[in-house]
Order: C-alpha cells, then sequence, then structure tokens
C-alpha cells in the first residue's frame, strides 16, 4: 500500500469521502467532483494501481467491484447507468489506485471525449 496513494488514505480513514458502500474487499464512495447527477467510484481495497496492473488472483475482486457497482447504482435510482475505469493517464486516469466509476441521472453521450 504506497505512502503517498490518495485512495488507500481514504480507505485507512485518513482523507474524508462521503462513503456509499463498505466491506472487506471493496469501498464505495461519491465522487468529489461529479459528472453527472448520481456519480460515486467503486474501489478495491487492495492496492492496485489500475486495470493494467490485475493479475489472475483479482478476478474475483474485479468481479464483485462490477456487481456492486451496478447494484448500488440500481439501490440510487441510476438502474441505467455507465461504468467507467480509465486506464492510464492518456486515458483520463489521475488517481493510480484502481477504480470503476458509476455515473447517471441523465443521458450520457457516446462516445465519451
Ligand atoms: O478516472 P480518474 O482517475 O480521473 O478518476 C479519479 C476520480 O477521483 C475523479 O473523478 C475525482 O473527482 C475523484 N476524487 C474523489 N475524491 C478525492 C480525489 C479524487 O472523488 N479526494
Amino acid at each position: 500500500m504506497p505512502e503517498d496513494c490518495l485512495f488507500c488514505k481514504i480507505i485507512k480513514g485518513e482523507i474524508p469521502a462521503q462513503k456509499l458502500y463498505e466491506d472487506d474487499q471493496l469501498l464505495a464512495f461519491w465522487d468529489i467532483a461529479p459528472q453527472a447527477p448520481k456519480h460515486f467510484l467503486v474501489i478495491p481495497k487492495k492496492h492496485v494501481s489500475g486495470p493494467g496492473d490485475l493479475a489472475p488472483g483479482d478476478d474475483s475482486i474485479i468481479g464483485a467491484l462490477v456487481r456492486k457497482g451496478a447494484q448500488l447504482g440500481a439501490e440510487q435510482g441510476i438502474t441505467d447507468c455507465r461504468l467507467v475505469m480509465n486506464n492510464g493517464a492518456e486515458a483520463g486516469q489521475t488517481v493510480f489506485h484502481l477504480h470503476m466509476h458509476v455515473l447517471g441521472g441523465r443521458a450520457l453521450a457516446w462516445p465519451p471525449g
């Protein structure tokens, strides 16, 4: 767990976040700069820097992350939602701890910018 990882600090409670869900594997919290009326992040508690650094042993974490993200979205009234992972800086990744965005509450354009 890198000392300077922002999301590891949120997991440890060193930086505040508006939590939506937490279990032994995952944490979900509302994004501080929402890009849609409903926008939260789901992250694994295990530090992985991004999708490109996942190991075969992480498959169950990712399955849980996607399943829980969609379930939480439905609970928040966004059964229709976008689940997004930015993989690398050029793709828009700014925090290098794996996270999945869950966005909804408005019509979402495709393709993304
Ligand atoms: O995919 P990307 O790395 O750009 O997403 C990081 C997300 O983390 C951003 O949407 C940003 O608003 C969010 N964030 C947050 N709380 C922080 C720092 C960043 O919700 N303390």
